[in-house]
């Protein structure tokens, strides 16, 4: 097997490096060249995706901890390989640091290395740079069998939309957090660490879900994304969706980073299995209507026709 890391030359920032490299151990591999080389298993594709997360517009430093903010900004980005139904392989991370955060790196650092041993992830490269504003890249590597990635356009006419676990938690303690309050916690925990559901992903999968997406910007949303790569109209009971604890049914719509999947499959999933084997609930919520309508998402409640409700979008006037 090759040496966990090449060695690297001399300067302050590569002392950096070196040192958050012996704080993730094990769970760092195969850094210290121009570039990571990567085994994909035969039979795969290798699935791609990156998100930027930068302070200020995606977190403030008042609401998390520096290793709760960088875990946060991990499971937001592996939460995209959920969605594809992927297994993790690998991420990498780059981190623009201002010098107020300069003595928060290890912290930073410890986050990353959390996320990534929780759920199978090796951490391969990444850069660090000098800048004005803290911003947090991750780009995660996932595979998945050679045709078998849940896409957003994969969702079928009579088939049903399910949501894993609970919604509203996260938009219940970004509103107490705006106002200065604190979350109760069990609305902080899901806030400040939410967790990809890659395993339930795959179950998923295996039990006939051929379309999925996962929660970052509210259920009614990513409903409309889905219908719209789908091409199919969709009914959203928004009375039926999963709520969390002092959340309502408008919370759990338009809470966004859940990073909970809404999925397209089976009226038949086996909703009790699946929370036995992953301990989270399973939730008929709507239903995928035949191609040639126009594919909007229709809400519902008591089966009376709602407005959809609207979710987070970062370029809304
Ligand atoms: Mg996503």
């Amino acid at each position: 097997m090759n040496p966990p890391h090449l060695p690297l030359g001399p300067g302050s920032e590569f002392d950096t490096v070196r040192a958050i490299l012996s704080r993730w151990g094990a769970v760092a591999h195969g850094t210290g060249d121009d570039g990571a080389v990567l085994d994909v298993p035969v039979g795969c594709q290798l699935v791609v995706s990156t998100d930027t997360f930068v302070e200020d517009v995606h977190f403030s430093r008042a609401w998390l901890s520096a290793e709760e903010i960088a875990y946060r900004a991990g499971a937001a980005a592996i939460s995209d390989l959920a969605a594809m139904g992927a297994e993790p392989l690998a991420m990498t991370i780059a981190m623009t640091l201002p010098e107020a955060w300069r003595g928060q790196v290890m912290s930073l650092a410890d986050g990353f290395g959390a996320v990534a041993r929780e759920t199978g992830m090796l951490i391969v490269g990444g850069d660090l740079s000098d800048a004005r504003v803290l911003t947090l890249g991750v780009t995660v590597f996932g595979t998945v069998a050679r045709g078998r990635a849940l896409t957003r356009g994969g969702a079928q006419a009579g088939q049903a939309l399910w949501v894993t676990g609970t919604l509203g938690s996260a938009r219940l303690a970004l509103q107490a957090l705006l106002r200065g309050l604190q979350p109760s916690v069990t609305h902080r925990e899901r806030f400040a660490r939410p967790r990809p559901r890659l395993k339930e992903a795959r179950w998923l999968a295996e039990h006939g879900v051929t379309a999925a997406i996962d929660i970052s910007d509210g259920v009614a949303a990513e409903a409309s994304h889905l219908a719209a790569a789908s091409r199919r109209p969709m009914t959203l009971h928004l009375d039926r969706l999963p709520l969390a604890p002092g959340a309502g049914y408008d919370d759990a719509a338009r809470s966004g980073e859940e990073y909970e999947l809404l999925v397209a499959g089976p009226a038949s999933l086996d909703a009790a299995a699946f929370s036995r084997e992953f301990g989270i609930s399973l939730t008929h919520v709507g239903d995928v209507g035949a191609s040639g309508g126009t594919p909007v998402v229709s809400a519902r409640v008591n089966d009376t026709h709602v407005p959809l409700p609207r979710g987070h979008d970062h370029f809304a006037a």
